[in-house]
Parts: structure tokens; C-alpha cells; sequence
């Protein structure tokens, strides 16, 4: 890895420094080395960045890249109805490692240019997972010089089992045609999940690691969840987990567990430190209690959270009961970006809505801190990231401070928070290496990406033409689902204007 001395900067050192310094960072073997002024060159690669602003790579908490190629497929739909199209009920066999590995440097070289340097991709597979595409998606990261996490996100429960009042709504026609799609199981994740901790697992010099996830505690069983978190305390892993998202999963618990899933899943034993608990919206009082017992993270995703209608996370009813957050975008197709500066924004004022006492709004600083600290916190690596001191990655982004987004510059974090769009990034820098230079990505051929997305275009199109057409005849059975739910009382609501 070559050293690099980057000089010039206005240095936001993390959440908790309110004042941009100005000093140079040296980073060695892609960890910062020294922070300070005019340090000496020794044969350091240089990059002079002219007083800009430099702050620690933006951790993108949540995402999943095999959405990636669906941008502007959908209207806004429910969760429930929306799955049906982004995780199709689907025959057919193992995906194309071409398409898988086109779709993940999409994601990651939208992400490198905005400043962001760490994902954590909570990956599925349709039908089945591969080892083919297990590679692609890892080997995209590595190509390309992102900090990636990677998850499994595979259901593995009938369909019709992942919900309440399906099984009684469908016809047994359409059941049994759920019934015989393939899918796959326990011993057969275990198997992908053993592939990639053994391949990918601290490689490409530390960048590319290993999550476990189960999706979510109602698309896995009591035993695969169990060995899942196994594997997540042998290798120290994070645990990927999307509970209680919507308000028919809160009446899918009452209906199927007789509690919360929640509660469900701490009676498993799988709530710890290594869990990351993906939304948690529709939780009460007494989960949060349990979400700060635990010692969990939970994944903030705002901006897919409103297009799926799913409500409003308590933000602050989680952070008094001391749960620490993390920030994500979640999907390409829910987003509808990868940008997680419009996460950052959204984060930073939606919670106004949802909560009369202004006193309890977030602040700049708590924003900040769910992307760095709670980045890092979530990701579990060796060498800690979010913060630009030494001993800390040496992930960076670089601001244009002349940008309209600090004109003036009044605070920075405030700033960071509520006026920029990601557009201010001129150079992004991993583990030491530049990444992107003056706009530009360095590490892949960019040109000849958009030029395989443009030919693979017109089949896309098709596809998702298809899609439209296989989803309708499941669809109306979805919707009179999530109408039930909806008009179920739960004791409480999430949603802004109820
Ligand atoms: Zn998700």
C-alpha cells in the first residue's frame, strides 16, 4: 500500500469536534499515522487539498446491492407489496456473475464519489445464492477500493410463512406455487456462509469482511437464527437483522408469536452487541428498554422509510434509552439513491414531524455521530473507522470549501448535516489510496461501466416489463394483507397525522 501525506486541509476530526483544523494527515499502510502541521514528505505520495475540507469517509450503514439496477422501476408502494417486485417470487437458477458484479461497482463507484468509503451490504440472492456471485459482489468491492461488509440476506421460510393472514388470503393454487419455487436452506447458507468467511474475510489488505444475516427473525428458523449467531461470536461478525420495520410485522408478531419481534428475537438470545437491528420503527416502549439492554445498533434508513410509508423511527425514545444508531440508505430502488447525504438531511428534520417537543429534535452532532460512530461501531473492524486521528482507517473525504453548501461557513457540522448534497466531494481517499481525484473514480474503467449498463439496458427494461406482469397476479392478495393490518390497532402508531 503506498503512503500518503495529504496536506492543506481543514480537518473535522469526527462528531465531537466543533472546529475545522488546519493540518496535514499522514497515512501509512492505510492507517493514519500523524496528525499535524507541516509534516515532512518522506516519499510519501502527496495530495495537496488547498485548505478544503477533510473529514472521515461517510459509513453507509445499510444497503443492498442487488437492488441496484432497479432505480426508478417503482412508484411508492408498501413494504409488502414493493418486496413482491425487488425480491421477485422467481424460478430459475443461479444468477449471472457479470450482471452481479456490473450492479456492485455501480453502487460503490456512486458511493466513492460522494465521499462514502465503507458499506455494509446486506446482500440477497433470486432466487438461490452462489458462490459465483458471492465473488462478484466481494470481488467488485476489491476491484474498485470500497470498505465492504458483506451479509447473506436470504430468506429461507415459504413465502406465505413471512406474513400474517397470507396463508388464509391466497388461493391454494397460488400457495402451491410458492411451495414448489426453490429456495434455500439452513445447511445450504451455512455452506455459502463458510465460502465467504473463508475467501473474503479481512481480504483485500482488510477492506472486504464478512456480516451474517438472517433478514429478518420471521424469514429464518429458531435454528438457522441460532447458527447464525453462532457464527457471528466464533469470527466476531455483525449480525444483520431487519425487525419491525413496518406495522404489519408488528401484527405478523401478535399473530404468529404472541410478542413483539423484538421480543421474539431476544427470547432466541440473538440480541447483542454484534447485532445490527435494521429500522426499528414499530417498536414500544418496552422494546426499546430491550434494544438498550442488549446493547444492539440500530440502522436508520429515513429516506426508504418514507417512500415505503413505513413511519417514523423513534429516534428519540432509542437514543435516551441509549441505543446507538447507524445511518444507511438501504436500496437503490427505496432511496432512490446511494447517497447518504440525503439520508444524513433527511435524518437531521424528519423527526420534527414526529415529535411535538422541538427540545428532543436531533441535533448535527447526533447525525453525524450515527454515521461515524455508529458506522464503526456496527462494522466491527480491527482498525477503527469515523474518526481522523491516529491508529483510525485512513478513509477520507474532501470537501470543497468553496462550495455553495459553505458559502458562508457558519458551523461546519450543521452545515455538513443540512446543506450539503454530496456534490461538494472532490476526492475521496481508502485506506490511503486515492480513490477519487478531482471528481474522478481512478480504480476502474468508469467509461467502459456505463457502456456495458447501456447494452444491458433494453434487456432491464424487459425484465422489469415481465416483473409487472407475473407480480399482478399475486398482487391483489398483498395489498388486502397490508390493508388488514393497517387498520389493526397496535396500541400505538408510527406513522406522522395518525
Ligand atoms: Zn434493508
Amino acid at each position: 500500500m503506498p503512503d500518503l501525506l495529504v496536506r492543506n486541509g481543514r480537518i473535522l476530526a469526527g462528531a465531537t469536534s466543533e472546529e475545522l483544523i488546519a493540518a496535514d494527515i499522514r497515512i501509512l499502510d492505510g492507517v493514519i499515522a500523524e496528525v499535524g502541521l507541516d509534516l515532512a514528505p518522506d516519499g510519501a505520495q502527496e495530495l495537496d487539498v488547498a485548505g478544503h475540507i477533510v473529514i472521515p469517509g461517510l459509513v453507509n450503514a445499510h444497503l443492498h446491492s442487488p437492488g441496484n439496477l432497479m432505480r426508478g422501476t417503482l412508484d411508492g408502494l408498501p413494504l409488502e407489496v414493493f418486496m413482491l417486485y425487488e425480491v421477485p417470487q422467481a424460478e430459475g437458477g443461479e444468477e449471472d456473475p457479470a450482471r452481479v458484479r456490473l450492479r456492485t461497482l455501480l453502487g460503490a463507484a456512486e458511493m466513492l464519489k460522494l465521499g462514502i468509503t465503507s458499506v455494509a451490504d446486506d446482500a440477497f440472492f433470486v432466487p438461490l445464492a452462489s458462490t459465483a456471485a458471492i465473488d462478484a459482489i466481494c470481488g467488485a468491492y476489491a476491484e474498485i477500493g470500497m470498505r465492504a461488509t458483506v451479509g447473506l440476506d436470504q430468506p429461507i421460510v415459504v413465502e406465505y410463512e413471512k406474513y400474517p393472514f397470507l396463508a388464509d388470503l391466497l388461493p391454494p393454487a397460488l400457495k402451491a406455487r410458492m411451495d414448489a419455487l426453490p429456495r434455500e436452506t439452513a445447511e445450504g447458507m451455512l455452506v455459502h456462509y463458510d465460502h465467504l468467511i473463508r475467501h473474503w474475510h479481512g481480504a483485500a489488505e482488510g477492506r472486504i469482511a464478512a456480516a451474517v444475516s438472517c433478514s429478518a427473525p420471521q424469514r429464518a428458523t429458531p435454528d438457522y437464527l441460532a447458527a447464525l449467531s453462532e457464527l457471528s461470536k466464533k469470527h466476531d461478525l455483525p449480525f444483520f437483522c431487519h425487525i419491525l420495520e413496518t406495522k404489519l410485522q408488528r401484527v405478523l408478531g401478535d399473530e404468529k408469536y404472541g410478542r413483539s419481534l423484538v421480543r421474539y428475537a431476544d427470547d432466541l438470545g440473538i440480541l447483542n452487541e454484534r447485532m445490527q437491528v435494521i429500522h426499528a420503527i414499530w417498536v414500544d416502549e418496552e422494546d426499546i428498554a430491550i434494544l438498550g439492554r442488549a446493547g444492539v445498533t440500530v440502522a436508520h434508513n429515513p429516506v426508504c422509510n418514507m417512500r415505503l410509508g413505513s413511519g417514523v423511527m423513534p429516534f428519540r425514545a432509542l437514543r435516551s434509552a441509549g441505543v446507538p444508531l447507524c445511518l444507511g440508505t438501504d436500496e437503490a430502488v427505496s432511496d432512490d439513491s446511494h447517497n447518504l447525504w440525503g439520508a444524513i438531511k433527511a435524518a437531521g428534520t424528519v423527526h420534527a414531524l414526529a415529535e411535538p417537543d422541538f427540545e428532543h429534535w436531533p441535533k448535527a452532532e447526533e447525525i453525524l455521530a450515527a454515521v461515524w460512530e455508529g458506522g464503526n461501531r456496527v462494522l466491527r473492524r480491527p482498525v477503527p473507522l469515523g474518526r481522523i486521528a491516529p491508529g483510525h482507517a485512513g478513509d477520507l473525504a474532501i470537501l470543497n470549501a468553496d462550495a455553495p453548501a459553505y458559502r458562508p461557513l457558519h458551523d461546519v457540522r450543521r452545515q455538513l448535516v443540512l446543506c450539503e448534497s454530496g456534490s461538494s466531494v472532490r476526492h475521496t481517499v481508502v485506506g490511503g489510496r486515492v480513490v477519487v481525484r478531482d471528481g474522478a473514480l481512478q480504480t476502474i474503467d468508469e467509461a467502459a461501466m456505463l457502456a456495458e449498463l447501456r447494452a444491458l439496458e433494453p434487456r432491464l427494461r424487459a425484465e422489469a416489463a415481465e416483473l409487472r406482469q407475473s407480480a399482478a397476479s399475486v398482487e391483489p392478495y398483498y395489498r388486502e394483507m397490508v390493508r388488514l393490518a393497517a387498520a389493526r390497532d397496535v396500541g400505538f402508531t408510527r406513522w406522522v397525522g395518525r
